[in-house]
């Protein structure tokens, strides 16, 4: 046994994550369901670096040093399952199986239980930043035992990326923690794009301003706090013209956009968790709502907004209100990422690091960026932050922001082009710095219809209104 590490399931993240362990001078053995995937792995890259290819499972597990560390890089869902059955009893007590794939963290949660009675440790790990990532340095969150850990992590930030010297790698926290938060990774992502997305949308439709100009205005913001790797993939996207056509590229491609699912794991597990992740899921009914085909055409002969054009001066000052509403919604997008993780944190007892999961996506993923360096600093300024927004230079950005971010939105509506994100974000401020909601309304409509009780604001206690009875007594239900 030679291989300080096994990577089983060769396709492109497997392949790419095997031969970035190989580059950093691993042993490490390599398995696949089909050997032809492994053969070509060798044949291709086998000049690499140190690499043992395993025809069976047997092979592979003996060619690894104990404790054994087996990376399960295959299709996520039962296909995890299965190999775990298959090569769970071939290991020993104190042996790892790490999964990078995308799994739900409930069912990293259940694996991890099903092998720590083995005796087995299970890191359920999450890995972003896609092929490129993988073989480059991605951004690693692993979960599972500390002890593992303390084996596992220094291969795992050897191989991440690194940002100021730093890995984007840490352990995130017991069980399903690292695979939680690459959900939640996943699910900022979509609320981002969005964001750019309807800052794009109205730069074009309100602002008067071609694909071309929006791509040199957002490469232009990618010199400034907007700094982040999907402004500048936008522009890259922008500037694109079809060889075809001649047309812009985002003219030619069909306006339905998909999704692999981690969004919606998102939205779903905050309506568990009650974490108001409304940018997130906004940007996540967006790409439904783009794919309904029949309901938009129903609507679509209907009346929209007023349209006017801008004058050039205008056309200028609205562009500088839309990164300013960019910015405000970002801001709100990240909290409520945050607000998630740790609610979960407290939920699972994970005891995450808020500000180690920024530090760790300031490079590798898709949403690495400037401005999560501002969030791991704020993190380390006040370890107990509740939110981004109880943060001074945050506070400061929101309140400059607001007069352009309430035009944008305002402006969209009039407009009559869509910004659910924009609005949700402006919404959400609204909401949490409120001092009085109508929530105490929906309790009085609550407590009509239902008997649901209402706290007074005046006094302790649980109290009905009898609504069927002329006077309306008050009852206190509490004691
Ligand atoms: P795929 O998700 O396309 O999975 C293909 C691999 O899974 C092949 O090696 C295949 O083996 C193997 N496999 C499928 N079913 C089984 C089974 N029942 N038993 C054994 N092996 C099986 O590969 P990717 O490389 O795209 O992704 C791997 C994992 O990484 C997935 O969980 C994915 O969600 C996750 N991921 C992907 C990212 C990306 O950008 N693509 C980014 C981050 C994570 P065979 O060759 O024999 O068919």
């Amino acid at each position: 046994a030679s291989a300080q590490i096994g990577v089983t399931g060769l396709a492109v993240m497997g392949r790419n994550l095997a031969r970035n362990f190989a580059r950093n001078g691993y042993t490490v053995a390599v398995h696949n369901r089909s050997a032809g995937r492994t053969e070509a792995l060798i044949e291709e890259f086998g000049h690499e670096g140190a690499f043992v290819p395993a025809e069976s499972p047997q092979e592979f597990v003996a060619a690894l040093e104990r404790p054994r560390r087996l990376l399960i890089m295959v299709k996520a869902g039962s296909a995890t399952d299965q190999v775990i059955d298959e090569f769970a009893p071939l290991l020993e007590p104190g042996d790892m199986i790490i999964d990078g794939g995308n799994a739900h963290f409930a069912d990293t949660r259940r694996r991890e239980r099903a092998l720590r009675e083995r005796g087995l440790h299970f890191v359920g790990t999450g890995v972003s930043g896609g092929e490129e990532g993988a073989l480059h340095g991605p951004s690693i969150m692993p979960g599972g035992s500390a002890e593992s850990y303390a084996v596992l992590g220094p291969m795992l930030e050897r191989i991440s990326a690194h940002v100021d010297g730093e890995p984007c790698c840490t352990h995130i926290g017991t069980d399903g923690s690292g695979h939680f938060v690459k959900m939640v990774h996943n699910g900022i992502e979509y609320a981002d794009m969005q964001l750019i997305a309807e800052a794009y949308h109205l730069l074009r439709e309100v602002g008067g301003h071609s694909p071309a100009e929006i791509a040199e205005t957002f490469r232009r913001w990618n010199r400034g706090r907007l700094d982040s790797y999907l402004i500048e993939i936008t522009a890259e996207v922008l500037a694109h013209t079809d060889a075809d056509t001649g047309r812009p590229f985002v003219d030619i491609v069909q306006d339905a956009a998909g999704q692999k699912g981690t969004g919606r794991w998102t939205v779903q597990t905050a309506l568990d968790l009650g974490s108001p992740v409304t940018a997130i899921a906004q940007a996540t009914f967006a790409r439904v709502a783009s794919s309904r085909s029949e309901l938009r055409a129903a609507y679509r002969p209907l009346p929209g907004g007023t349209r006017q054009e801008l004058s050039p001066d205008e056309a200028e000052s609205f562009t500088r209100d839309v990164e300013q509403a960019l910015y405000a919604s970002k801001i709100i997008a990240y909290d409520q990422g945050w607000t998630m993780i740790r609610d979960a944190s407290a939920e699972y007892g994970w005891s995450i690091d808020l500000g180690a999961v920024a530090r760790i996506w300031r490079g590798g993923c898709i949403i690495r960026a400037a401005f999560l360096d501002r969030i791991r600093a704020a993190h380390a300024a006040d370890p107990g932050l509740v939110s981004l927004l109880a943060e001074e230079r945050f506070a400061r950005e929101i309140t400059d922001a607001q007069a352009s971010w309430r035009a944008v939105v305002a402006g969209a509506a009039r407009h009559g082009i869509p910004a659910p994100a924009f609005s949700a974000a402006l919404a959400s401020y609204d909401t949490l710095r409120g001092a009085h909601l109508p929530a105490a309304l929906i309790q009085g409509q609550r407590d009509y219809f239902g008997a649901h009780t209402y706290h007074r604001t005046d006094r302790e206690g649980s109290y009905h209104t009898r609504w069927a009875e002329p006077a309306r007594p008050e009852v206190r239900t509490d004691t």
